[in-house]
């Protein structure tokens, strides 16, 4: 579904993602690790088009984004993998003069130009699938965080994406509100929906992902399967990063 090749990212002199080679399959789980300032959100913005790339391509579903392309032919393949992928960001970004359903459905109505019953039809199931159809006529300063980004989360999702990509989804909820995001991803994943998640919770991570990819310092530093890498990491990097995270 992904396919990551030689990718490298640099702002000016700052090379953030140096030879980043990765290849998710369809239906996987892929959590990424890794400190602060170590290129995790970078990536998800290069895999959704938000980035020019400096080096190297990627590929989703079929469609390539090659370092080497035009400014045209970037634009294009940009604005068609914008299309198969959904991301869900730290700070939900929701319209806030927009309801819950007005959020969920606005691609629907401005990018697919689909008519406004069906549209709202397909915005209310998503609602209902984040238990959140209540709530369908409130704005978000009305709705607590944990409520914010399941709308967000839908409003992705009305996209129908090929592919999820989550940048901390919950990094900015209070505790307690963590879980009830954290369920509608793993539900997410036991439909087999193929997703990318910059996350901090480690428990998480172990429990919902098929594998776990670490990063340090703009590198993939280890990768494997999620029991394994938590139970005894191969690198020091990651000892240290995990003893940190305890
Ligand atoms: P992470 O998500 O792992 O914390 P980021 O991908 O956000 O890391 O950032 C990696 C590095 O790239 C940081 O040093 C950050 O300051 C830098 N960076 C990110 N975006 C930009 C940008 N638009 N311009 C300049 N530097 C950036
Ligand atoms: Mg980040």
């Amino acid at each position: 579904m992904i396919t990551i090749k030689g990718l490298a990212k640099s702002f000016g002199k700052l090379e953030v993602l140096k030879d980043i080679n990765i290849e998710i399959q369809a239906g996987e789980v892929v959590a990424i690790l890794g400190p602060s300032g170590s290129g995790k959100s970078t990536l998800l913005r290069c895999i959704n088009g938000l980035e020019e790339l400096t080096k190297g391509s990627i590929e989703v579903n079929g469609i390539v984004i090659d370092a080497s392309h035009s400014k045209k032919e970037r634009v294009k393949k940009v604005r068609e993998v914008r299309v198969h992928t959904g991301m869900v960001f730290q700070q939900f970004n929701l319209y806030p003069h927009k309801t819950a359903l007005e959020n969920v459905i606005e691609a629907l109505l401005t990018v697919k130009k689909m008519d406004k019953t069906q549209a709202v039809k397909i915005g209310e199931d998503l609602l209902k699938r984040v238990g959140l159809f209540e709530k369908r006529d409130e704005y978000p300063s009305r709705l607590s965080g944990g409520q914010q980004q399941r709308v967000a989360i839908s409003r992705a999702l009305a996209m129908d994406p090929d592919v999820m990509l989550f940048d901390e989804p919950t990094s900015s909820l209070d505790p307690e509100l963590v879980d009830e995001v954290l369920n509608v991803i793993q539900e997410l994943a036991k439909e087999g929906m193929t997703m990318v998640i910059v996350t901090h919770e480690m428990n998480f991570a172990r429990d919902v992902a098929g594998r776990v990819i670490f990063m340090a310092d703009g590198v993939v530093v280890e990768e494997g399967n999620p029991k394994e890498f938590f139970a005894g990491p191969k690198t020091e990097r990651a000892r240290k990063f995990l003893k940190m995270e305890e």
